[in-house]
């Protein structure tokens, strides 16, 4: 297989499960030098598998523990990577969570809780990767680019999610942040794009697939009638990193099976 990401230093944060442990295995695959983000000590056994998965295929990654709503934490995280790696040519804002409530009982705990992880997480952490970038500047032999950010979005940057207000905000906050930095920095050769997965197979949907009743019930939300899996996402997100997508910056990918192409319509409504 061509190793597209040859040469170049990837982090991705929420990487222990779900879609980051597959863009982990996925950018690793393709030649990058990866760092497996975990945010506490609980789920370093879990990010080390992923470590030793991507090792014992011949490619190079480390686990590293960093809460992303931290700021301290973010700056010491890119400092490490580049002492390590001497750059950071990719970065995965992948991390998030949900902590679902009905609006009017939803404490500001929670909403706070959401926002910092899922938002201000990819602030710090894009922040950190521009000014890397910036320092650099291209390096033909590494990639066209100064340096790529793919921000793990969401549908529901464009579908509203009753009960999920904190959640839905975070990934409308992510659309116009990413689309902001990205208008602001593509003349310095970064690129900057969201990927929109819809229902992809992971522990933070858990409720809407382990059963059957449940998955039947999902199903009716996607046109292709499958619910998606983290590799789905992983090869977008190698694509995106790649000088494949050189021309394309500050747009949203969605992978969502037509999640988004209103089903409810396809019997007139
Ligand atoms: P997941 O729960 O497996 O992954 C989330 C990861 O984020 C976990 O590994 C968790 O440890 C990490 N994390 C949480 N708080 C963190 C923090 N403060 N610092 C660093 N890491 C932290 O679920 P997933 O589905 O793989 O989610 C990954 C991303 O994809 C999220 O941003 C999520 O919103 C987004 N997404 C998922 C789906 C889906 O259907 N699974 C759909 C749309 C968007």
């Amino acid at each position: 297989m061509e190793k597209k990401l040859e040469n170049q230093v990837a982090i991705i944060t929420g990487a222990s499960s779900g879609i980051g442990e597959a863009c982990a295995k996925g950018l690793a695959e393709a030649g990058a030098s990866v760092v497996v983000n975990y945010p506490v000590p609980a789920a370093k056994p879990m990010a080390d598998d992923v470590v030793n998965a991507i090792t014992s295929a011949g490619n190079t990654a480390i686990s590293y523990q960093c809460d992303v709503s931290k700021e301290d934490e973010v700056i010491k995280m890119f400092t490490d990577t580049i002492a390590k790696f001497g750059t950071v040519d990719i970065l995965i804002n992948n991390a998030g969570l949900q902590r679902d409530s009905p609006f009017v009982d939803m404490s500001l705990e929670k909403w706070n809780y959401v926002l910092s992880v899922n938002l201000t997480g990819q602030f710090l952490c894009a922040r950190e990767a521009i000014r890397e970038f910036l320092k650099r500047g291209v390096d033909e032999k590494r990639s066209k680019a100064a340096g790529k950010i793919i921000c793990m979005s969401s549908v529901h940057e464009v579908i509203p999610w009753a009960g999920h207000a904190n959640y839905a905000a975070s990934k409308g906050g992510i659309m116009l942040m990413m689309k902001t930095i990205a208008q602001e920095y593509a003349f310095k050769k970064i690129r900057i794009n969201s990927i929109a997965p819809g229902a992809i197979q992971t522990p933070i949907n858990k409720d809407a697939w382990d059963t059957s009743a449940h998955l039947q019930n999902l199903l009716k939300l996607i046109p292709e009638k499958r619910i998606g899996q983290p590799e789905d996402i992983a090869k977008a997100a190698v694509w995106l990193a790649s000088d494949d997508s050189d021309y394309v910056n500050g747009t949203t990918l969605f992978v969502d099976g037509g999640m988004t192409l209103y089903p409810g319509f396809v019997d007139n409504g």
